[in-house]
């Protein structure tokens, strides 16, 4: 057995995990992070990379925006590569009450100095000449939102965080956290035991696991997605704006933008029960075949190229988990990001190296408490898909 120690240790190696370590270790806190398998292999690896900030809840529209800022600059700090691209996101709307809730997010939005819109069917085909208008009523565009790598966010996180001294450990579970008198003591690995007084648990969908540890319940339940890309457009691309944005068929769920001469194109299944299985679904394809020719002609004349499955980390309300525990001392926790953890862990790396340290996040996270469930006060995150 191996002996070690560390301040904190961050628990989960996604784009979560190591945001905060790099921000922990930035302001020269001594801490390992520790990843049961490699960096990015949990949810992290299986993103869309889609950054927005269409949101129903305000401090969601906080966290985006403190996010993609911290994206724009990621090539000077931590200092990585993330293929940043600001091409927007378009809703389209089918259905009234969808229309109301979207007028809603955009006030939010405005609000805040987002330039969104709530623009008609044909405004929508002109930005995303893909676009089948039939149905739609209207859609809202974002020209501000935006997308990067998330293995390039990972990636870059992790380094960065490991050229200010943090330990990074792979290949090997958290299995046990003991306690004295209501305090973390230590960490345990196969192999190691890790003496420590804080853990942040950002184990993603595999977070209630650590919780049960130690008495904390973390309501966080995994939905599997699933994600093809294309065979490449070649002459269908004649005609289309080189940067046509992330664009969702709100009431169908279909998503999709262009990845390298190809579209990366999903839907959320909503008939799949809650689980960690991930084995592809053999009908996904048929399935989506079925939305897309609708809502995108053009896939009709495309064969599908490779394809994956990842886990969604979805609280009860979609909202974060985002807080200290009452009890044990000094455990942290960040997840349950609900299919935006890539887009809020810039934010959320930065606020949880605000409350080890004691000092005031950017904005008041409380309400994200995990105990907002057992107190009523949860709060449901309208903007889903
Ligand atoms: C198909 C799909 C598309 C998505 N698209 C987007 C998008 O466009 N934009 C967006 O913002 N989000 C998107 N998401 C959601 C996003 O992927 C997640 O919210 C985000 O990756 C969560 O990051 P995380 O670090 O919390 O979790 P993860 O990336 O899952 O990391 C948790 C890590 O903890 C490790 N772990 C588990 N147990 C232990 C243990 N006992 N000890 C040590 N380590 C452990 C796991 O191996 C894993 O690597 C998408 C998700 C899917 C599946």
């Amino acid at each position: 057995m191996q002996e070690s120690s560390a301040e904190v240790v961050v628990i989960g190696g996604g784009v979560v995990g190591a945001s905060i370590a790099f921000h922990l270790a930035e302001a020269s806190v001594d801490v390992a992070l520790i990843e049961k398998s490699e960096l990015g292999a949990g949810s992290t690896s299986k993103a869309a990379g889609g950054l927005r900030t269409i949101f129903s809840d305000d401090l969601n529209i906080e966290i985006a925006l403190r996010s993609i800022e911290a994206y724009r600059n990621f090539s000077a700090r931590p200092g990585h590569e993330v293929d940043f691209k600001v091409h927007g996101y378009l809703i389209l709307i089918s259905r009234e009450d969808d229309l109301e809730n979207f007028r809603r997010i955009v006030e939010r939005q405005n609000a805040f100095g987002i330039p969104s819109r709530i623009i008609s069917p044909e405004e929508a085909g002109e930005i995303n000449p893909m676009i089948s208008t039939e149905g739609l009523i209207a859609a809202l565009h974002s020209p501000a939102d935006a997308q990067c790598s998330p293995e390039g966010a990972v990636m870059g996180y992790a380094q960065g965080a490991r050229k200010l001294g943090a330990k990074i450990l792979q290949g090997e579970g958290v299995m046990g956290i003991d306690q004295e008198a209501n305090s973390i003591t230590a960490v345990h690995t196969a192999s190691r035991k890790i003496s420590t007084s804080t853990v942040v648990i950002a184990a993603g969908v595999w977070s209630p696991e650590i919780g049960e540890m130690i008495g904390l319940d973390i309501p966080v339940k995994p939905y599997k997605r699933e994600i093809v890309i294309t065979d490449s457009l070649g002459s269908h691309w004649s005609g289309m704006p080189d940067s046509l944005p992330m664009t969702i068929d709100f009431s169908s769920t279909l998503s999709w933008r262009p990845e390298g001469g190809a579209l990366l194109i999903g839907f959320s299944d909503e008939r799949v029960p809650a689980g960690f299985d991930t084995t592809r679904d053999p009908r996904y394809i048929e399935k989506l075949a079925e939305l897309a020719l609708h809502r995108i002609p053009i896939t009709n004349q495309l064969g599908i190229g490779k394809g994956w499955a990842g886990l969604y980390d979805t609280s009860p309300d979609n909202n974060a988990l985002l807080g200290e525990a009452n009890s044990p001392n000094r455990v942290l926790y960040a997840t349950g990001f609900s299919g935006h953890g890539v887009m809020q862990a810039p934010a959320v790396g930065e606020i949880i190296r605000d409350l080890y340290l004691g000092q005031e996040p950017f904005v008041d996270i409380s309400p994200l408490s995990v105990d907002r469930f057992k107190e009523a006060r949860a709060r449901r995150e309208s903007a889903v898909f």
